[in-house]
């Protein structure tokens, strides 16, 4: 199989959201009559294989190596942000998992620069990080509702790429995901929770004036994927409409981090064979 990365990474500069269907499965064959159940297992299987590569990127990092590994997803209301997150730690340790969802910052965090909160909240050395929205938010939000002048959120490009090659120089290994959706499965599944009372909780009136600016929205994201793909920290597009395959995509890109990474237990620093015969001894 072609590397998945290649299908789904964002060329700087060269994105047209419009251009990518929400319903497409690059890298699934479409003739494959079994892709839902097929890659439902695919997801079993790889997040069962991130599960066993925590242990040794802790470990590793016990005795100092800096490498951490963060999945940091944006989407449109409805994109499957929380399904996503569900479906790949699935089989993950929770000890070794930072998840971190970013809403409106508080009064504290206003006080700083907008990455100021960002950056406190990355995984340590050892750690997968997920952000539920992220630092993107501040040229997508914030553009959107005017909540900077202009020149303030333009800048901010150059920031954020400034800021994550640096992370990325110290250790980390960053997978962005935008979960792109399109319109009418929005309406779906904001038609969805308006039609379960289990979902009222996650229903919020404001979502239709959010909804309203889609197409603000989509022009948002599109530059900042476009500005901000980068060789050291790619956008990964992900086709969202269907959920098994947003999965099985995430998933694969998740793996293929932990690959590039290959995190090792560490060489005991210390004599096994001597410690052993010492133990021995006290029994
Ligand atoms: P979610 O929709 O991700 O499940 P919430 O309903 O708590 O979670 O929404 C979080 C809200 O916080 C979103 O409306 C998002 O636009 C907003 N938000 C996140 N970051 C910022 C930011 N830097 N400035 C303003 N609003 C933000």
């Amino acid at each position: 199989m072609t590397d998945l990365r290649e299908l789904l990474v964002a060329e700087p500069g060269k994105v047209r959201l419009a251009e990518i269907d929400p319903r497409s499965t690059p890298g699934l064959k479409s003739n494959k009559r079994d892709a839902k159940d097929w890659s439902r297992a695919e997801v079993a299987r790889i997040t069962a294989k991130l599960g066993s590569y925590q242990e040794p990127l802790y470990a590793a990092a016990k005795k100092g190596a800096p490498d951490r590994i963060l999945l940091l997803l944006q989407a449109m209301d409805c994109g499957g942000k929380d399904g996503t997150v569900r479906s790949v730690l699935t089989g993950s340790n929770p000890a070794g998992v930072k998840v971190v969802s970013f809403g409106p910052p508080t009064e504290e965090e206003r006080a700083h620069d907008f990455l100021w909160r960002v950056e406190r909240a990355l995984p340590p050395p050892g750690y997968l990080g997920v952000f539920n929205r992220s630092h993107y938010e501040d040229v997508l939000v914030v553009r959107v509702h005017e909540l900077v002048p202009p020149e303030t959120w333009q800048e901010r490009y150059e920031q954020i790429n400034a800021f994550e090659a640096a992370q990325v120089a110290s250790g980390l290994t960053v997978v962005k995901v935008m979960l792109h959706i399109s319109k009418e499965e929005q309406a779906a599944r904001l038609l969805a929770r308006l039609a379960d009372p289990t979902k009222f909780w996650k229903y919020n009136p404001g979502d239709l004036a959010e909804r309203a600016r889609w197409d603000d929205y989509q022009v948002a994201y599109e530059d900042a994927i476009n500005r901000c793909s980068t060789p050291q920290a790619p956008w990964y597009v992900v086709p969202a409409d269907r959920k098994w395959y947003r999965n099985w995509a995430v998933a694969n890109l998740l793996l293929a981090a932990f690959e590039k990474v290959d995190p090792q237990y560490p060489v005991p620093d210390f004599d096994v064979a001597a410690e052993r015969a010492k133990l021995a001894a006290t029994i």
